[in-house]
């Protein structure tokens, strides 16, 4: 049985890690990335030692926002690799093995050896919780991420979109296939609110995020704002949850709480 071989052979690198969220989107672009970080930042804020493992072999955007950009792996022998420690928060990521744009144009065979590479030989040590930066779709190589990594559950991020939905559906599919319960679901980008005026307007619909959760009885974590202290902090190597008084981060640190 493949599945249980992949297991075997990967599991003792995650032996001392007690939870791993699997942080994954229908499509690209809906902020799981964001969404990744910022839960991770909001758990290590609640007392956890937690990891980030960017495994978004598609456009690997872990180290721009960790504050790592341009890092090398780090090697402490030749079949070990060492995470970064961010904020806090012990850092992998594809990123640092092949530089973004060479990300982009890897063929299927190589990006699943660089992610098996990540897979296998990061140390990471103690944790209690590590957080998957999943590649965005539901194609082989989610599938085959699924099933090697010993996950506790799935994070879906979404927006309230109609084609956001319908991806953010099949990844709940996948997800049941290869037995991996999902946790929750995070609706971004959900609102915009005018900092001039305070009018809301759902710029990408309404509640579909909501909808979708409670029709296959999924518990809705957090409803995210589209908010440009978002990207903004993001752009500056750090998460908004690290923003105590922000209601923003407040929602992110409830989501963390409701996972935990
Ligand atoms: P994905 O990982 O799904 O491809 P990202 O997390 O990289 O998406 O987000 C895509 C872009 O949208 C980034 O520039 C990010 O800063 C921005 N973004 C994500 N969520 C929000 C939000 N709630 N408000 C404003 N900008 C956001």
């Amino acid at each position: 049985n493949l599945t249980l071989v992949c297991r075997i052979q990967t599991a003792p690198r995650f032996a001392a890690i007690k939870h791993i969220i699997l942080v994954a989107s229908g499509k690209g672009g809906v902020g799981k990335s964001t969404t990744a970080v910022n839960i991770a930042a909001a758990l290590q804020l609640e007392g956890a030692q937690v990891g980030i493992l960017d495994a978004d072999i598609y456009g690997p955007s872990i180290p721009m926002l960790m504050g790592l950009e341009g890092a090398q792996p780090q090697a402490k022998d030749e079949h070990t690799l060492l995470p970064f420690i961010a904020h806090g928060i012990k850092t992998q990521s594809i990123g640092f093995l092949v530089p973004n744009e060479q990300a982009m144009v890897w063929r299927g065979p190589m990006a699943s050896q660089a992610l098996n590479q990540l897979l296998s030989e990061t140390d990471w040590g103690e944790l209690d919780y590590l957080v998957v930066d999943m590649p965005p779709g539901t194609g082989d190589i989610q599938l085959t991420m699924s099933q090697k990594v010993p996950a506790s559950g799935a994070l879906i991020v979404t927006t309230p979109q109609d084609l956001a939905l319908a991806d953010a559906q099949k990844g709940i599919a996948m997800f049941e296939k290869v037995k991996v319960p999902i946790i929750g679901m995070i609706e971004n980008m959900s609102a915009f609110v005018c900092g001039h005026c305070g009018q809301t307007s759902h710029v990408f619909g309404h509640d579909g995020g909501k909808e979708l959760a409670h029709r296959y009885g999924v518990p809705l974590l957090a409803q995210i704002p589209l908010q440009l202290a978002i990207r903004e902090a993001s752009e500056e190597g750090k998460s908004i949850s690290f923003e105590k008084n922000s209601a923003i981060s407040q929602q992110y640190a409830q989501a963390a709480r409701l996972m935990a």
